[in-house]
């Protein structure tokens, strides 16, 4: 008899492949699919399996008629941070104002000075204590973001406590800078300055370190211009890396247009994106991600235009941004709900918005649907149908992950 093939082969599964064009959620009812090493070997009907399961791998892992979808994949997160803001979420609901938040130490200023105080080691504990619950939930890639450091030894700091967060946990991280985050106060009333330390000194060292994968930006009314972000992207391009953007978050500026323009993976956010902005990201495949934790945790009335993306073809994204300021959240698949309920997704639409699309908004093109020859991360839910994932609140109903070949943990 031929030794096995595969390394594993999951049988008596229901697959949500996700891939485009293959109808809804991609699904194949009654399915197996086998993995050789880090990468989807075969999947298909059962029925067209061509031996017996335990002639074809090492290991047969049965699913007992549930769903298998890609690994989730979180394309926007703050994760890495020190401190948190509770106290000032406190003061806020009791009516405190801006500056009596500010004056009792919070706001952005204080994760700010919590993160440059915080160790290595110490930011790399809390971070893992967050990231637990992401896993739990069947992510197997999440993207990390600098930008509580706003100096240059801070920011990397940050940088390689993402990246060692992938190194001791079984998941991708992809990392982006985000040096123009918020200005930091030793530089108040000074903010060319800062953004010329970001462009002449940041964004080389971080290029020169490898520690970033991409770059970010946020462009508002109280954060970085138009005029800004543009200097910063012209020499994040000329630097050899990606760009992506929080834009039109509370006022239109023409954020996503600017982003598309520099071919931009992905403009986040977006409540306030005008219809031109839209039509000028169709034409890179700028990702729009959308943000529902953060629309709900700030009270927004706003709602992102949902209906001129998808006219338009622009692929639609949603992620948690997990940050203490303005989105505490740590459950992608609440965001599946928000997104639904709040913007109307449909729950396939959301769904792929932490698969297929969160994959596009990173520029990883080898996760995010099930086929063969891409990346072997994996979830198995106990569902009956994949809209459920959408339509819980609160419920987890995660039983198996496999990342990059690697079956992970099977909670009960
Ligand atoms: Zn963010």
């Amino acid at each position: 008899m031929p030794s096995p093939t595969w390394d594993s082969l999951w049988v008596n599964v229901n697959l949500a492949s996700m891939a485009p064009g293959a109808g809804p959620y991609g699904a194949i009812t009654g399915a197996a699919l086998a993995v050789a090493g880090d990468r989807i070997a075969w999947l298909g009907r059962m029925a067209d399996l061509p031996g017996a399961p335990a002639t074809l791998a090492r290991v047969v892992h049965d699913g007992a008629g549930r769903w298998m979808t890609p690994g989730l994949i979180d394309c926007h997160t703050h994760l890495v941070f020190g401190g948190d803001r509770a106290r000032e979420f406190e003061l806020r609901l009791g009516g405190a104002s801006y500056e009596e938040v500010a004056r009792a130490g919070g706001g952005i200023v204080s994760t700010v000075r919590a993160t440059r105080e915080a160790s290595e080691d110490e930011l790399l504990a809390t971070a893992r204590a967050r990231l637990a619950g992401f896993l739990r939930e069947g992510v197997t890639t999440i993207e990390v973001k600098s930008g509580y450091g706003l100096a240059t030894e801070a920011e990397l700091k940050m940088l390689r406590v993402a990246r060692r967060l992938g190194d001791i946990r079984p998941v991708a991280v992809a990392t982006s800078f985000l040096g123009a985050h918020a200005l930091p106060p030793e530089f108040a009333g000074r903010q060319g300055a800062y953004v010329d330390l970001v462009c002449d000194e940041m964004l080389p060292a971080v290029a020169a370190s490898g520690l970033a994968d991409a770059v970010d930006a946020f462009c508002e009314t109280i954060a970085f211009t138009p005029e800004e972000t543009t200097r910063i992207f012209t020499v994040a391009t000329r630097l050899g890396l990606r760009v992506k953007l929080h834009a039109d978050q509370l006022a239109d500026l023409g954020g996503a247009a600017l982003a598309a323009g520099f071919g931009a993976l992905s403009a986040d956010h977006l409540e306030y994106t005008s219809a031109a902005s839209v039509r000028a990201m169709a034409g890179p495949g700028t990702v729009a991600v959308l943000l529902p934790g953060a629309n709900y945790f700030l009270r927004e009335r706003q709602m992102p235009p949902v209906a001129a993306f998808r006219e338009a073809g622009v692929p639609i994204a949603i992620a948690s941004n997990c940050n203490p300021g303005s989105a505490p959240v740590l459950s992608l698949l609440l965001m599946l709900s928000m997104a639904a309920t709040l913007f109307r997704l449909t729950p396939e639409e959301a769904l792929a918005g932490v698969t297929r699309e969160a994959a596009r908004a990173l520029g990883l093109a080898d996760r995010g649907i099930l086929a063969p020859g891409m990346r072997a991360d994996l979830a198995l839910w106990d569902i009956e149908e994949p809209a459920e994932l959408a339509y819980w609140i609160g419920r987890n109903p995660c039983r198996a992950v496999v990342s990059g070949g690697v079956l992970r943990e099977t909670p009960a």
